[in-house]
């Protein structure tokens, strides 16, 4: 008899390539502008200001290859984003240590209802019917330390439906995954499993319903996301 009065929710895993063991999900932190020209098109001044973060939940990561357009909105964006799964955690990690606790890379997309983002962001309330809702997070499989090292350049780059609406370079991120580590670790308790998405460049967008969106991270090859 379990001692639990429901079902234990399922945990969130993830593939791992070249593995048949999966990656458990803890936490998933996405870090905000961390790109200097989505920035600029957000109409935010790009300067070094500190990072920011907020959260999706575990189970809005999403391994099916399918986005399905969400209630509430008409105006649901993309961003192309690099995955970083940690191994282990801790607090006040060093910038010089942080990247021993990264298990590994992946592709990722932090879908946003950006009409509801908006208006969030004007009235000073949280992000979350935004950012946090079901299957926001599409993800690829995960590309393990041990065969890719620690991407910290290559093309970033998201189509739809064959054009390039997003571009960029690992290497135009204003925090990189170290210092992103790092900072999170004086505010909480990092821990194997957490998950940080790491920014988006410039040319975020709208997406409908039949639309194919095509994900590359150089490093990381790619994938290809259906708006269901
Ligand atoms: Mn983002």
């Amino acid at each position: 008899m379990s001692k639990h009065v429901i079902e234990v929710p399922p945990t969130v895993a993830l593939s791992i390539i070249g593995s048949d063991k999966t990656f458990p999900v803890r936490r998933v932190y996405c870090i905000g502008r961390n790109y200097a020209a989505h920035a600029i098109e957000m109409g935010h001044d790009p300067d070094r200001e500190p990072p920011f973060f907020f959260q999706k939940n575990p189970n809005n990561l999403d391994i099916s290859g399918e986005f399905p357009y969400p209630p509430k909105t008409a105006d649901v964006h993309h961003e192309i984003e690099m995955a970083v799964m940690l191994k282990s955690g801790g607090i006040n990690i060093s910038v010089d240590n942080a990247l021993d606790h990264v298990f590994g890379y992946a592709l990722s997309l932090d879908m946003t209802r950006r009409d509801l983002q908006g208006e969030q962001k004007k009235m000073g309330r949280p992000w979350e019917i935004g950012k946090a809702f079901e299957r926001s997070a599409p993800v690829g499989p995960i590309h393990r330390v041990s065969d890719v090292g620690h991407p910290d350049q290559g093309r970033v780059e998201l189509k739809v439906n064959g054009d390039v609406r997003q571009e960029g370079d690992l290497n135009q991120m204003i925090w990189k995954v170290p210092e992103m580590i790092s900072y999170l670790s004086d505010y909480f308790e990092l821990a194997a499993g957490d998950v940080i998405l790491s920014g988006t460049p410039a040319g975020v967008g709208p997406v409908v319903r039949g639309d194919s969106m095509d994900v590359t991270i150089e490093p990381l090859g790619s994938m290809t996301i259906s708006v269901v």
